[in-house]
């Protein structure tokens, strides 16, 4: 993608001090210092700034995006960057944000794709930790890294289990492809999943895969579902972000989740535009599903007496959730809030029908994410399926 560009200050005292920051937001920072090697050069890298501050002794610095839409931004300090050195080594790490204080405790990968939680102490607003510098790289992050790659993979793993299609939507600010995955069965009504407008919040990606993979299984209830619902799922709206470990926003600064009334971005835009054309091609959409995470399980639903068709729906959805887990807190918040542009909202006003965001929270067990959409799938499924009355409690 973008050509790497940065501008480093070098002053001599008794240790060499050297700093680096960079003027495009595209994964290009890095510093080398003597033998210990910091690097962001992959998918959701991002350090901001680093300077070495004694022998071994190194401090980060996390600084948000453009932010042109809600200031101040939301406080989702993402880090990701790998650390490496010629001669094995403890190198402490002091990591601060910019007018802002640390909400991802630090995981640690060798490989980038299994971690673990690294140990780490908070000093006031600074999160220390000390590492195990080597020849082989390490990878220190505030959650998992889920990349616009690993979409791909999933979908395409999907594509070979059951009968989906898997075709471009369109294209993200900076060119990206923003890819959608659908079912289609007989009928004209259509369940819709979004994911990941906002690129640090893992945990609802973690929650997205199971839930979608739920959905379009080879169980008989997911093939009844599939034969009486279409589901379209655009699971990675906002590629940029995700690439460049943006805290909230996509390449202009936005926040897409305050964009779903005036559709001043892209990304949002040809969502918006294609559901435009099923409607105009007899199709109806009848509930959705938005993932997203905050600091424990939410789930944000419109009011029953908002005024949407089958108004008990989601409170007999969700009920039967908390029956079926009742060690896991189902918590409901229902929420009407017409001018914040949020894609909740705008499912019902447009459309006349419930959705809601599904929040997980940042540090919920793994497998509990798992277990909660594996479960809330099969439920939201037997209830679309089955003629319960949703107009009343
Ligand atoms: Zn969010």
């Amino acid at each position: 993608m973008k050509k790497l560009l940065f501008t480093c200050s070098l002053l001599f005292s008794t240790l060499s001090l050297i700093s680096c920051t960079t003027s495009e937001s595209d994964n290009a920072q890095a510093c080398n210092i003597g033998n210990v090697k910091f690097s962001t050069d992959f998918a959701t890298g991002r350090m901001d700034n680093c300077k070495q501050v004694a022998e071994n002794e190194f401090l980060i610095t996390l600084i948000p995006e453009l932010n042109k839409t809600n200031a101040p931004i939301n406080s989702s300090p993402w880090y990701a960057f790998k650390v490496q050195a010629e001669q094995a080594t403890t190198i402490k790490v002091t990591m601060l944000v910019q007018g802002d204080e640390h909400r991802y405790p630090p995981k640690i990968s060798q490989n980038g794709t299994t971690w673990k939680l690294q140990p780490y102490k908070l000093n006031g607003e600074r999160l220390v930790m000390n590492i195990e510098a080597s020849i082989d790289p390490v990878y220190i992050a505030g959650q998992e890294i889920i990349n616009n790659e690993y979409y791909e993979d999933w979908a395409k793993d999907l594509l070979t289990k059951t009968s989906i299609s898997y075709d471009l939507l369109g294209e993200s600010t900076q060119g990206r492809p923003i890819y959608k995955i659908e079912s289609k069965g007989s009928s004209n009504e259509w369940l819709v999943i979004l994911g990941r407008m906002h690129p640090p919040e893992v945990t609802g990606a973690l929650a997205l895969f199971p839930f979608v993979e739920t959905i379009l299984s080879n169980s008989e209830l997911a093939a009844s579902f599939r034969e009486k619902y279409n589901v379209l799922v655009i699971p990675n709206i906002n590629p940029d972000g995700v690439q460049a470990g943006n805290w909230r926003h996509n390449a202009n600064g936005y926040d897409l989740n305050r964009d779903w009334i005036d559709f001043n971005q892209v990304e949002t835009r040809q969502i918006n535009a294609y559901l435009d054309q099923l409607v105009s091609q007899g199709q109806k959409i009848k509930f959705a599903v938005d993932f997203h995470s905050t600091r424990r399980n939410i789930f944000y639903t419109m009011p029953v007496d908002y005024g949407v068709e089958n108004p008990y729906f989601v409170r007999h959805w969700l009920g039967d959730l908390d029956r079926k887990m009742p060690d896991v807190e189902v918590v409901l918040k229902p929420g009407n809030n017409p001018d914040q542009a949020v894609a909740k909202q705008y499912f019902s006003d447009k459309f006349g029908v419930h959705a809601i965001t599904y929040e997980m929270g940042d540090d919920t067990d793994r497998q509990e994410i798992k277990d909660i959409a594996f479960n809330a799938s099969n439920l939201l499924m037997a209830n679309m399926l089955s003629d319960k009355d949703h107009n009343k409690e």
